[in-house]
């Protein structure tokens, strides 16, 4: 087994993980990663460079045509033995999430336990690769279509599932045969880094697995830019997501964009109103509101409007904010621009006539006086149009409007660029049968908080992304088709 070679010797500075190997970058520029909950800066990676680009990549295609020609099964078995030994290292790499991104002791562990379970999953589709066989017009000859790998895969992720998102991509994009190049968002790349160091214990192929870190508009946009990969998957900002859009057209690569979402949460007025007040409060403030699909608006019918945000309210009020490392409910917003935006929005929605029903500002005395903190706020507001209404929070505020009735609250929830996610509480049969036709979102919550499964889809619909993630649809992404006619006469 290669000695493990993270860390520049007596440094901080991890490097990147290409060909098998801990290697230095080409570039000489570091960039620092800073623990969101105190503002200490906890390390270093390297501001990875076209040239480092270039070299994982060609690893990668190096690496391919041995990979695939193993049998599925072998490469699930690798899958798994990554797998266990990522929870054999559960709360080391729950440490290193918490440092870098500031989710709360219980959430990272979760995390860590996701990012095992995409792998496991990933490997047990390994012996159902299946194609198609069908007869055809002619005498004496058959039609086969086959999904075989694409080549060499580029996977992007944001830095609000550091762990998580890398193996969401890695393990169906290896069990269908692709090698793969990680780049972690520039915040957030330790965690991959730490993993690319399980990845070479388990004794993966050199080359299969490859994870670099530096900037979207350096090494990522490099990525993108190179001939080699034929498929780009990014989870990311809506304005990533047309970036790379762009970029990729010149080459026609296939994408995969996991984007941006804003969330309406629906209460009608046959609710059980205690439950949609628990699934409202989690959805929202797990993260610190940090996830794609949180409830990032609520429609409330007049008629429980007043008992739901009196109840909602209170139980956003109890919530405990604090050290991530402990078992809180609440952790620090992820970066000091992060902060600054959401900071922005709730002003500017102030300003234009939103009340604060708690919270409203930065938490700054005491314990909060380092790092990135914000109050857990609710605002009451009366236009749909406005941007707090209309553009992604991504941190602990949400704001509500009270509707007239059901169709109203539909209606107002479709007026969105978004896509991704809604959530639905009401009793009625038929209006969930109407939500199925008439809601405009890929992923559906009815009377339950948010929370996808490893096997069945997420996608976004709209400016949330084009493709999907998990279980069968998500697997095929990762496979072409070639189709072959073949005549025994
Ligand atoms: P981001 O778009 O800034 O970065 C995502 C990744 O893309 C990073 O690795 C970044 O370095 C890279 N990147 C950025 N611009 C690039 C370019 N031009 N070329 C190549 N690479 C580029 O996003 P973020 O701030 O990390 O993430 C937050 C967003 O992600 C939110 O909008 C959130 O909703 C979304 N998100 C979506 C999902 C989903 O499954 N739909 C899941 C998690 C997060």
């Amino acid at each position: 087994m290669p000695a493990m070679k993270h860390l520049v010797k007596g440094t901080s500075r991890y490097r990147h993980f290409i060909n098998g190997d801990f290697v230095d970058s080409t570039a000489k520029e570091w960039l620092e990663v800073e623990n969101p909950a105190t503002g200490a800066v906890i390390a270093s990676v390297p501001n990875g460079s076209e040239e480092d680009a270039d070299r994982a990549l060609v690893a990668a295609e190096r690496a391919q045509p041995a990979w695939e020609a193993l049998p599925p099964v072998e490469r699930g078995r690798l899958l798994q033995a990554l797998a266990r030994l990522i929870l054999e290292n559960r709360e080391r790499l729950a440490q290193v999430v918490i440092a870098e991104q500031g989710k709360p002791l219980g959430e990272a562990r979760g995390e860590i336990e996701g990012t095992a379970l995409y792998l496991t999953y990933a490997a047990e589709e390994a012996r159902r690769i299946t194609g198609d066989i069908l007869p055809s017009d002619n005498a004496d000859e058959q039609i086969w279509i086959e999904r075989v790998a694409h080549g060499v895969v580029v996977a992007l992720t944001a830095w609000n599932y550091p762990a998580a998102l890398m193996t969401r991509k890695l393990g169906p994009a290896l069990i269908a045969g692709n090698t793969v190049v990680v780049k972690s968002h520039e915040g957030t790349p330790l965690s991959a880094l730490e993993i690319a160091g399980l990845a070479q214990q388990v004794g993966f192929p050199a080359g299969v697995i490859n994870v670099v870190s530096g900037t979207g508009t350096g090494i990522g946009a490099a990525l993108v830019r190179h001939p080699i990969p034929r498929l780009i998957t990014l989870t990311g900002s809506v304005r990533a997501g047309k970036e790379i859009f762009r970029a990729a057209a010149d080459d026609l690569k296939l994408l995969r964009l996991e984007l941006g979402g804003k969330a309406p949460f629906i209460v009608a007025e046959d609710a059980d109103i205690g439950a949609a007040v628990r699934a409202a409060v989690l959805s929202r403030f797990e993260n610190c509101g940090q996830i794609c699909i949180c409830n990032e608006r609520m429609y409330l019918h007049r008629r429980i409007a007043d008992e739901f945000l009196d109840k909602f309210v209170r139980a956003v009020e109890a919530l405990k904010v604090g050290d991530p490392t402990t078992l809180v409910d609440v952790g620090p917003k992820f970066s000091g621009p992060e902060l600054a935006k959401v900071e922005a929005m709730v002003d500017a929605a102030v300003g234009a006539g939103a009340e604060v029903l708690t919270g409203g500002k930065r938490l700054t005395e005491g314990a909060f006086a380092r790092g990135h903190w914000f109050a857990p706020t609710v605002l009451k507001v009366a236009d749909n149009h406005m941007a707090i209404m209309q553009d992604e929070i991504f941190g602990p505020v949400v704001p509500a409007i009270t509707v007239g009735d059901f169709d109203e609250g539909l209606k107002l929830a479709n007026e969105s660029r978004y896509g991704l996610s809604a959530y639905v509480f009401t009793k009625d049969m038929r209006r969930l049968m109407r939500l199925i036709r008439e809601l405009k979102f890929g992923e559906i919550y009815v009377n339950r908080p948010g929370g996808d499964a490893v096997h069945a889809h997420h996608a976004g619909l709209r400016n949330s992304g084009i493709g999907g993630e998990d279980g069968k649809y998500g697997l095929d992404a990762y496979f072409q088709k070639k189709t072959i006619y073949v005549n025994y006469a």
